[in-house]
């Protein structure tokens, strides 16, 4: 597999598969190149794109990214950025930024081919923001949200049970549930003069009648941008942040979409998306 970058390695403290981006931000933590003819120590760098580097000569004969060994620019254990594939990003298995690990003492050989052994089990941990997560579940299907794992604030969860469906939520809006979740469900969109306001289709029990979410988006906020579009069509409102509150007018209850924050807030997609 020539010019394929390497992107993902095992990290001894992680106990298991980490992707380089990550890695970058924890650059003191223990990695290790991830086939198992060949373990040797890597570490993440950034040229065009970022990637683990082995030192010169080092990946070990029949390793998958051995041909870094001998030619070119690869020769000083840099692949060719311009002519390497670039796989596509691993599918987030975490919303939100992966804590910062402490660097514990370097493992032997031994334990590094256990390592290996134990990354096998588990998908390569990855980090998203709320965008990349809920385009991961728009892409997937029933089944494989079903299965793949999603560590959001309620704890370890799968695609399937870290989304809450608001058609399938309580009536009680104390039980929603979106500071620990996504929930997500069928919204209308509406401008006004200062916000757009996405209305939920499903409405919760209030002091006069049952009332739905309206959440804010200021018109010059970054996440405004699209919605315009949006007005009069089918959509469905991703939320991840505050249980909104009643609204002084005791007709919604509303909360702000937050601006320029990439692991909480509010995403929009066109068209109906069901569980
Ligand atoms: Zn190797």
């Amino acid at each position: 597999m020539p010019d394929e970058l390497l992107i993902m390695a095992l990290c001894w403290e992680l106990n298991g598969k980490i992707s380089v981006e990550e890695a970058y931000r924890q650059r003191s933590l223990h990695f290790y190149c991830p086939d198992k003819r060949c373990l040797i120590g890597v570490v993440p760098a950034k040229r065009t794109n970022y990637f683990f580097r082995g030192e010169p000569d080092a990946h070990k004969r029949g390793c998958r990214w051995e041909k870094q060994r001998n030619d070119g620019a690869a020769a000083a254990g840099l692949p060719r950025p311009e002519a390497a594939a670039l796989p596509p990003p691993p599918t987030p298995t975490y919303l939100g930024a992966i804590p910062r690990i402490r660097r514990q003492p370097k493992p032997t050989p031994e334990q590094v081919r256990q390592l290996a052994d134990r990354a096998d089990q588990v998908p390569i941990r990855y980090s998203g923001t709320l965008a990349q997560v809920v385009d991961a579940w728009c892409a997937m299907s029933t089944e494989e949200r079903s299965v793949y794992p999603l560590r959001v604030p309620a704890g370890d969860r799968t695609y399937a049970s870290a989304f809450q469906f608001l058609r399938d939520a309580s009536p009680d809006i104390a039980r929603l549930g979106s500071e620990t979740h996504i929930v997500f469900g069928k919204a209308e969109i509406r401008a006004g003069a200062n916000y757009y306001f996405v209305d939920t289709v499903k409405r919760f029990g209030g002091p006069n009648g049952r009332l739905k979410i309206s959440i804010r988006v200021p018109n010059d906020a970054s996440s405004a941008e699209g919605l315009g579009q949006l007005v009069g069509v089918t959509a469905t409102a991703f939320w991840h942040g505050p249980v909104p509150t009643l609204d002084r007018t005791q007709t919604s209850f509303f909360t702000v979409a937050p601006d320029q924050t990439v692991y909480s807030g509010l995403i929009v997609k066109a068209g109906e998306y069901q569980p």
